[in-house]
This record gives structure tokens, C-alpha cells and sequence, in this order.
């Protein structure tokens, strides 16, 4: 299949998914380009996407060198960002949507030069191998970025655990939204918390149901 038949279906099943959802907001995509080339990214670009995401930084800045012609398009980084590489990174993002530690932020307020839009990544399941910080430390850990006015907690992002079944998923999905609208009703000035990103190739369709506001799609795009 083509790109933009993938293209096209994704959006569709994003379509039908919506209808289900209570979440008024409409979701972003965000195209996942890790595993393609800059030249694949472009004919992405030609169909209409603007919103790409890598899970490196590395890869991250030669996707946006490979890019540079292209003005209008929006940066997320989806992945864990190790302390020593935020001074490259921070600056060229748009989203980061893995902040789960004190000393990312820290070491963000040092760097950045603007606002950084955050999601704070939090590990619904408690996988062990899994990133994030549990549910129940969410409102505690945001609690504790105050002070960092470089950073602007604008909703939750999890990721789902493999193997687990779409009850399974849809339930984590759904803690997590709980969790982002208690947060939202704090109304903390640095964390609006109005956002939600969840749902990858996987899970997609049972993330907008839960209300996603952006879904992070790569192999459903891609695997041409
Ligand atoms: C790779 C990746 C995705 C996309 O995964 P697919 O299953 O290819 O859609 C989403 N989120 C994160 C954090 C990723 O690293």
C-alpha cells in the first residue's frame, strides 16, 4: 500500500474513533518517523502532516537538518532524554512528551530559551521496564516543577504495555485521563494539563475513545 492510502486509513479509523469519544478536542497525529528516511518524511510533509516525532535526539536533529527547508512544521520528542543531551535538543523541540524526573526539568530550566511544552510521562501499568512515574506520585512530581518557568505541563502521555488486551489497554487509557482532568482541575498557572497523549500503531483507535488529544503513530504510516 501506498503512503497515502496509510495515510488516509489512519485518519479514518481516527475519524470513527472520535465519534465514540466524549473528548470534544479534535487529536492530533503525530507521525513517528524513526524508521524512515527524510525523503519518506517529505512525501508525508506533501500530504499534509505537519506534526513529526522522534523518540532520540540524535535522530530528532537529523530529520530537522534533513528538513530544514520546510518552515512549518512541528517538533515533538517522544522519547527519554538523557541529562547530557538536552542543551542539544531542548531548543529545536516543540512537545517533549517524557518528563518524568526532577533532573530532566532542572537541567531544562538551565538550557532552554523559551517555553518548553511538556507532557509528564507517567507509567499506568507499573511495568517495570516502562518509563514514567505512577499515578499516584503524578499530582505530587508536577506539584514539584513550580518553580521551573521554563516548563509548561500541558497534559499527561503514557504508553500502553505490550501484550495486554484492548480491555486491558482501554482501562489504562481511561486512568489516565482521570488523572489528567484531576490535575486540569488544580488549575496550576504552569500546568494547564488539558492534553493527553496516548495511543501508538497498536492502540490508537482506544486512545481517542479514552479522549487522546494526540496519538504518536509510526509503523501503521509507514509499513508500506
Ligand atoms: C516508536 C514510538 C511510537 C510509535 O510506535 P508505532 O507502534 O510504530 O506506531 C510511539 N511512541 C513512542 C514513545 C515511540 O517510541
Amino acid at each position: 500500500m501506498s503512503l497515502e492510502t496509510n495515510l488516509n486509513l489512519v485518519k479514518e479509523t481516527m475519524h470513527q474513533a472520535s465519534i465514540q469519544s466524549s473528548q470534544l478536542k479534535e487529536t492530533t497525529l503525530i507521525a513517528v518517523t524513526k524508521t524512515v528516511s527524510g525523503e519518506v518524511v517529505e512525501e508525508l510533509i506533501a500530504l499534509g502532516v505537519k506534526h513529526l516525532g522522534e523518540n532520540r535526539p540524535e535522530k530528532l536533529i537529523e530529520k530537522q537538518d534533513a528538513l530544514v527547508n520546510y518552515q512549518d512544521l512541528t517538533w515533538h520528542l517522544i522519547g527519554t532524554l538523557q541529562t547530557r543531551k538536552i542543551k542539544d535538543v531542548i531548543n529545536r523541540i516543540d512537545y517533549f512528551h517524557a518528563l518524568d524526573r526532577l533532573k530532566t526539568a532542572q537541567e531544562i530550566q538551565k538550557r532552554a530559551t523559551k517555553e518548553i511544552k511538556c507532557f509528564v510521562q507517567v507509567n499506568v501499568s507499573q511495568e517495570p521496564t516502562k518509563q514514567g512515574i505512577d499515578l499516584a506520585e503524578v499530582e505530587m512530581f508536577i506539584r514539584s516543577l513550580e518553580s521551573y518557568n521554563a516548563i509548561k505541563v500541558i497534559g499527561l502521555m503514557t504508553m500502553a504495555p505490550n501484550g495486554a488486551s484492548s480491555k486491558e489497554i482501554s482501562n489504562y487509557f481511561k486512568q489516565l485521563a482521570l488523572k489528567q482532568k484531576e490535575i486540569a482541575a488544580l488549575h496550576l498557572p504552569y500546568a494547564p494539563c488539558e492534553e493527553l497523549s496516548m495511543g501508538m500503531s497498536g492502540d490508537y483507535e482506544l486512545a481517542i475513545a479514552q479522549g487522546a488529544t494526540f496519538v504518536r503513530v509510526g509503523s501503521r504510516l509507514f509499513d508500506l
